[in-house]
């Protein structure tokens, strides 16, 4: 039997610390989500490799270190509220919840939703609110996000998404890039828009109107 509490220890010092992930918050926010209640059963024993795995339905959750990486790109604030685009298993919005005020997340499968708001009730996470949609034209109603992040790879930054983020807001966005992944970070100020280029990745593509 695997002792998930070291391997969720050295998961955080070798795979996040060591590569640079150094903010104290977004730390022990991996320090008290368990990892292994967001993977499928049959893959229990591999949940704090130093890779994607497999939730089924063609989908995945995504590396511990890009979680991280994200998260601490996203900075989220003790009182913002959080848009995410894909649940998948509801691993980065449980991070997500113990940052932030209140966490919306979109999963366009719904075997999936069950699937991350069974995950999510097991640790009693009551600010993580989880809907079926097309997160490539956001979630209205709760908006203006302070923070957006897609954990899927998109072809263009959907309009819908800019638009219901607050000015001085930022959004995380894999964007397509020659056959792979640029994770970018968005600033909205009042009338534009300034990206940045932080990492090559591979994300589960983006499927939406927007
Ligand atoms: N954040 C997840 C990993 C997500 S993988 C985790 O922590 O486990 C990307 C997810 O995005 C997949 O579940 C996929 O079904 C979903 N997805 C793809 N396009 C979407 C869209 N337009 N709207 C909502 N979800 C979408």
């Amino acid at each position: 039997m695997i002792n998930f509490e070291f391997a969720k220890k050295e998961m955080i010092e070798i795979q996040l610390k060591r590569r640079g992930i150094l903010d104290n918050r977004v730390l022990s926010a991996f320090e008290s989500i368990p990892r292994h209640l967001f993977v499928p059963e049959g893959r229990i024993e591999n949940s704090y490799d130093d890779s994607a795995l497999p939730i089924g339905f063609e989908q995945t959750i995504s590396q511990p270190y890009i979680v991280a990486l994200m998260t601490q790109l996203l900075r989220p604030l003790e009182n913002d509220i959080i848009l995410e685009i894909g649940t998948g298993s509801g691993y980065q919005a449980a991070i997500l919840s113990k940052l932030c005020k209140f966490v919306v997340s979109l999963e366009r499968k719904s075997e999936l939703v069950s699937f991350a708001r069974d995950n999510i009730s097991k640790l009693e996470i009551k600010n993580v609110q989880i809907y079926v949609g097309d997160g490539t034209l956001g979630w209205k109603s709760n908006s203006p996000y302070d923070g957006i992040i897609v954990t899927a790879g998109a072809k263009e930054i959907p309009s819908a998404l800019i638009s219901q983020l607050k000015p001085g807001g930022k959004m995380i966005i894999p964007l397509e890039h020659k056959g792979y992944h640029k994770l970018t970070v968005v600033k909205k100020e009042e009338n534009s828009f300034v990206k940045e280029e932080i990492i090559d990745c591979i994300f589960v593509p983006l499927i939406g109107r927007g």
